[in-house]
């Protein structure tokens, strides 16, 4: 297994809209592949890694909500016996709640940037897992909150874009900072 490196806000791989896969792109190599995403995302301590953050282009994510001691999201305890790694490929929202909540939210490839985010407080999703298996569900809490997180990076789309104006403008420079220094790379 190896540690992929993480695409930082303002690289282009991050605009791009990911691709729709088949079940015969499934074989070792992509088995790897996602073990590797799962490594690089424990590494960095994150909760959720999708492909385009490591400048690949197909439609998965991998998310893991129960790696923690504690709901605490700020001091987050981790705990390796924990691990409950959950594979989504070729996610899709199906419907959502009503009500949406705002929730503080952060990213790999933007990092020492957190905003609140009003996202539905529940999603109805479908996604296909590694075994090819067709799920179907309801997600709530933190799990929901993940999914729609992690569906828009295969979309091109970051948390930041759903911040209003005041928001965006208070983060303007920390961002303009990234891109700054991801695009001399
Ligand atoms: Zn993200």
């Amino acid at each position: 297994m190896a540690l992929l490196p993480i695409k930082i806000y303002g690289e282009p791989v991050l605009r791009e809209k990911a691709q729709e896969m088949k079940q015969e792109d499934i074989d070792d190599a992509f088995r790897a592949f996602i073990a590797d995403m799962a490594e690089t995302m424990y590494d960095a301590r994150g909760i959720g890694l999708a492909a385009p953050q490591v400048g690949d282009l197909r439609r998965v994510f991998v998310v893991d909500t129960e790696q923690t001691d504690g709901d605490s999201k700020r001091r987050r305890v981790r705990n390796p016996e924990k691990r409950r790694l959950v594979t989504c490929i070729n996610p899709e929202i199906i419907e959502t709640s009503a009500e949406d909540e705002e929730y503080n939210e952060g990213c790999l490839s933007i990092p020492d940037v957190e905003a609140d985010v009003w996202r539905p407080i529940r999603v109805k999703v479908r996604y296909r897992t590694l075994e090819w298996e067709l799920k179907e569900e309801w997600l709530d809490e933190l799990m929901a909150r993940v999914f729609q997180h992690e569906l828009d990076h295969l979309d091109g789309v970051l948390f930041v874009d759903h911040l209003g104006m005041m928001k965006r403008t208070a983060l303007a420079g920390k961002l303009n900072r990234l891109k700054k220094q991801s695009s001399g790379k």
